[in-house]
């Protein structure tokens, strides 16, 4: 089984070799951007069960935990020693967050704001390649670095081919000798790993692809990211695999790569070309298509809606995308709604013990 290096292991030998670290919270974020200024983009999913005292102290009370915790991390040191904070625009409580970092509480990096447009149009492409320039043009003031087209064009690529690998371990599950567990903190890696490093692990793992196809019923995950991950334990216990993905973290993060010869506008395109996701405001139709398309290619016996609580883009859509996708193929769902600061609910556990019986 492939040996996947940790967070602080990773961002350590990073340092080494004289990079900076930039962390970014979640969710669409142009990692070839930070790359070709010489940052390490570290994702910020959290992280879970933080004391979030401190974050609570500056956050309404109906604020998701992603941002509480995030933000109780970063104000108890936890993101002392990076070089940069990136708080994309994905919802109004990330807005607040770059709002109050900006404004109110800055910490002692800078803090970048990137927004990416609700719309797939080439408008929206060039606006975008605007936003992505301009966000350049302050990196080079930050980091000191000026890279060409050709490196810009460079990063873009290595970041396509990272996306095409995990794409292909999604693809290969049923196939990949590891428990779900085993998978997603492969998959996950993508979250922190160089995409050179990444796309030559996940490499090395379909190299140990087996014939035989993993027993046991195949589910789909369906959220913000897969925490507390102890939920993949009690799918491991109860013998499903997952083997379909609508993760905010990971299969929404799908992109295909950009086709323009120009090296922002190509990042651009490549950061609008992903899948169907309720914060960039997909209509409701085409996410339904998404995923009844994904369950039927991957064999899906079941779909757990695995919620963030307070999250308002998923649970604005998540009614009618479980009616439309119960109407197309009638699979047996459950919807469960967690609190990153909290450990996973007994009632959760008997729930998704209680699905996967049903399956067998
Ligand atoms: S969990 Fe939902 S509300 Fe919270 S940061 Fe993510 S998208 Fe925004």
């Amino acid at each position: 089984m492939v040996e996947v290096p940790s967070r602080g292991a990773t961002i350590a030998a990073w340092r080494e070799q004289g990079g900076g670290i930039a962390a970014v919270f979640p969710i669409h974020h142009p990692r070839a951007l930070w790359r070709a200024y010489g940052l390490l983009p570290v994702e910020v999913w959290g992280p879970p069960v933080t004391d979030t005292s401190r974050g609570d102290a500056r956050l309404q009370a109906y604020t998701c935990s992603v941002v509480r915790c995030g933000l109780a991390f970063l104000e108890s040191g936890g993101l002392e020693d990076v070089d940069l904070v990136v708080v994309p625009h994905a919802c109004d409580s990330l807005q607040g967050l770059g709002s109050l970092l900006l404004d109110f509480a800055p910490p002692r990096q800078p803090v970048i704001t990137p927004y990416i447009p609700r719309t797939r149009d080439a408008a929206a492409a060039e606006f975008l390649a605007h936003e992505l320039r301009s966000v350049g043009l302050r990196l080079a003031e930050i980091t000191g670095h000026q890279p060409d087209a050709a490196a810009v064009m460079a990063c873009n690529q290595a970041e396509a081919q990272a996306d095409r690998q995990r794409l292909a371990l999604f693809e290969a599950r049923r196939h990949l000798p590891l428990t779900n567990l085993e998978f997603y903190r492969l998959v996950r890696a993508r979250e922190y790993l160089p995409a050179q490093d990444f796309a030559a692990l996940a490499q090395a793992a379909l190299a140990e692809r087996i014939d035989e196809a993993l027993p046991g019923p195949g589910v789909m995950l369906s959220g913000l990211l897969p925490e507390p991950m102890a939920l993949l334990g009690v799918l491991d216990r109860a013998g499903a695999v997952v083997v379909a993905d609508d993760y905010a973290c990971s299969g929404r993060r799908h992109y295909r790569a950009g086709s323009s010869d120009e090296p922002w506008l190509n990042m651009a395109q490549s950061l609008l070309a992903g899948p169907p996701d309720p914060t960039l405001g997909h209509p409701i139709a085409q996410r339904v298509d998404h995923l009844v398309q994904a369950c039927q290619s991957a064999g899906v016996d079941a779909v757990i809606f695995h919620g963030v609580k307070f999250c308002e883009p998923e649970r604005f859509d998540l009614p009618m995308v479980q009616a439309g996708l119960q109407a197309r193929l009638g699979l047996p769902c459950v919807d469960l709604e967690v609190d990153l600061a909290s450990p996973l609910g007994h009632q959760a556990v008997t729930r998704i013990e209680a699905l996967v019986e049903g399956l067998s």
